[in-house]
């Protein structure tokens, strides 16, 4: 077939940034090593892009939560470095982490059951000491069930780690309380705002997600984390209006004088929500304000302040995701996995 012509609309991803957050959560986590959330193909930024870049940083530990996320995660690091949050629900997911070697995290006493029922052999343990998810519950753990299992890493994972919460030192206590009950290779605690809690959270392995990809959760985070994704995109036209003409559905915005305007090809079902109305796009230093509302596939943008951008010239929309988050009320999170499946 002919080729493609080339896209509109791109994620542009700073794979410097990823190493360096990466790397800088490695430090933060002291005598512990930084693992890997990539669920949800990392975040939105896309496994194929990500995963090999956190590998080559040094990561060695990968974690998902389904298992149909396990094959794009397996072109790119071992089986056995891959852990699948959700655990097994039925004897074909128990089948399929047997056959490949990919870690299950066990997270109730079903789950430890299924997995000895199958066969076994090495797991992770989920504990939940009051977030009340998924994990076994501290009582449980002397079931024979747990007991018989051969556990690599004993987990849990914290509510309220973004904040400075009483949570966050009660978690800590059960969890250690819990650390002697059951045999085990390493121990694990910390999410991205866990690592920031201190080194009494840290234990072998910690578990970042968020922060790798730019996101910041806490202030203690704030200027080692660097910006990784960026939403860009073409102008597919420019327009002039007259003053008291409308832009765009329920014609929401109206001209107060002669203007020039863009069409950017995004919209919201490439993930810029219609909570972006009121932000603005840039051009270099330029700012270009949304006008009206956000669209499908377009978001019509004020070209005052770069008059001389033409059709094919591209735009960005800034992605600093805290202040993205203010701005749009979604949070870091959202932000990130809500991006589309169009981004060339
Ligand atoms: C998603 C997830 C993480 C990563 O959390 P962030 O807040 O994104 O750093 C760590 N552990 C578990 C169990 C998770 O589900």
């Amino acid at each position: 077939m002919t080729d493609l012509p080339p896209p509109t609309m791109r994620l542009r991803i700073d794979s410097e940034a990823l190493a360096h957050n990466w790397r800088a959560l490695h430090a933060m986590s002291g005598n512990a090593r930084a693992g890997a959330a990539v669920k949800a193909n990392c975040y939105g930024l896309g496994v194929d892009r990500a995963v090999p870049v956190l590998r080559e940083a040094g990561c060695r530990d990968f974690f998902v939560a389904h298992w149909c996320e396990v094959p794009a995660v397996l072109r790119h690091v071992p089986a056995d470095r891959i852990s699948v949050l959700h655990g097994p629900l039925s004897a074909e997911d128990v089948t399929f982490a047997r056959a490949t070697g990919v870690r299950p995290v066990i997270d109730s006493l079903r789950q430890a059951k299924l997995w000895g029922d199958g066969g076994g052999g090495r797991c992770h343990v989920m504990i939940d000491t009051g977030i009340n998810r998924l994990g076994i519950a501290p009582a449980d753990i002397s079931d024979p069930a747990v007991q018989s299992l051969e556990v690599d890493v004993l987990m849990s994972h914290l509510a309220c780690a973004d904040e400075d919460s009483a949570m966050n030192a009660r978690q800590l206590a059960t969890f250690l309380s819990c650390i002697g009950g059951v045999a085990h290779r390493e121990a694990s605690l910390a999410n991205s705002a866990g690592i920031a809690l201190g080194k009494e959270y840290a234990f072998a392995l910690t578990r970042p997600g968020l922060a790798l990809y730019g996101g910041v959760p806490r202030a203690e985070l704030d200027g080692a984390i660097r910006q990784v994704a960026s939403p860009e995109a073409a102008l597919i036209q420019v327009r002039r209006l007259n003053a008291g003409d409308k832009v765009g559905y329920n014609a929401t915005f109206t001209a107060p004088a002669p203007m020039k305007v863009g069409v950017v090809s995004l919209g919201y079902a490439d993930g810029i929500l219609r909570s972006w109305a009121g932000a603005h796009f840039v051009s270099g230093d330029d700012r270009l304000p949304i006008l009206g509302r956000v669209s499908m596939d377009m978001i019509v943008v004020d070209l005052s302040e770069a008059p001389d951008l033409a059709e094919g010239d591209w735009v960005e929309l800034p992605y600093h995701l805290p202040d993205a988050a203010r701005q749009t009320s979604l949070s870091q999170y959202e932000l990130l996995t809500v991006l589309g499946h169009r981004f060339g």
